[in-house]
């Protein structure tokens, strides 16, 4: 999520997996994560925002209570910042207030600044909620064996903590043995560029077998430095104007084929 203006792009439609390949991937996957190989445990690399997690709730949220804030000053947008809900917001903040009729320069501004300084926060993070399936397949992976790494362009010094208290309220396996966390070290790096420079970097941590995300630049970043790993597109969100996403990699929904397959997953030794 940004906040910058976009150019008009026809939205992508993408193929995504029947639910036969998916059982069929999603069981691969899981196998994958039992068996260690010669070069190290079986690693699973994840990221947050649009994968594992819906972070909509999050910009609902700080719509709703700018609002409040606006109440006198502004009625009429604040009344049209209620009506916010998840489905009705644009990837890019500029074309949801659009959206909302929040038109005036000035009040598009402070929306803007106010949902910027909230939203790459620690405290707003509990709004996001968990992917359909999500959490019952990352706890299947790590107790299979698979080392889980959260590859997130969040940064660490402004939302670290609030991803950490995340991840564990929302049942994710965090601050056990076989999870890691990566941030990026400072917010102005580009999340493309702070992957691409992260990705070689795991094969100290084992090997790759699988990774998710829902940006198709880094699904192809990893697909080429990871060629043998099944690299997978979750369809929900992307950036505007993407570049296509490589043929060799597959895309899905959710998660929720994972509860199919494997009975409920108790949390990692060590949690609650
Ligand atoms: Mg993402």
């Amino acid at each position: 999520m940004e906040s910058r203006s976009s150019t008009p792009t026809p939205p992508v439609v993408y193929r995504r997996v029947t639910e036969d390949e998916s059982s069929a991937l999603f069981e691969r996957i899981l196998q994958r994560c039992s068996r260690r190989t010669a070069k190290g445990p079986p690693v699973l690399v994840l990221d947050l925002d649009g994968t594992l997690m819906d972070n909509r709730p999050r910009t609902v949220a700080i719509l709703h209570d700018l609002a409040a804030r606006w109440k006198d000053k502004h009625p009429e947008e604040a009344k049209a910042l209620l009506t916010a809900t998840a489905d009705r917001l644009a990837y890019l903040l500029n074309d949801t207030l659009r959206r909302l009729r929040v038109a005036e320069p000035a009040l598009v501004g402070e929306a803007t600044e106010y949902w910027r300084q909230r939203f790459f926060a620690d405290d707003d993070l509990r709004h996001d909620v968990a992917l359909d399936g999500a959490v019952h397949f990352v706890r299947d992976c790590h107790a299979r064996g698979a080392t889980v790494v959260y590859l997130t362009g969040r940064d660490l010094p402004m939302m670290g903590l609030g991803t950490f208290a995340s991840l564990r309220t929302l049942g994710f396996p965090i601050g056990v043995a076989g999870v890691e966390i990566i941030l990026k070290p400072d917010a102005q790096m580009a999340d493309e560029a702070f992957k691409r420079m992260i990705a070689p970097t795991l094969a100290r941590v084992g090997h790759v077998v699988a990774s998710f995300d829902n940006e198709p630049a880094n699904c192809n970043l990893f697909k080429e430095a990871y060629p043998d790993a099944d690299i997978v597109f979750v369809d929900t969100q992307h950036v505007p104007g993407a570049p296509a996403l490589r043929d060799d990699v597959p895309v899905i929904a959710d998660f929720a084929v994972a509860r199919t397959l494997s009975p409920s997953v108790p949390p990692p030794e060590g949690e609650p």
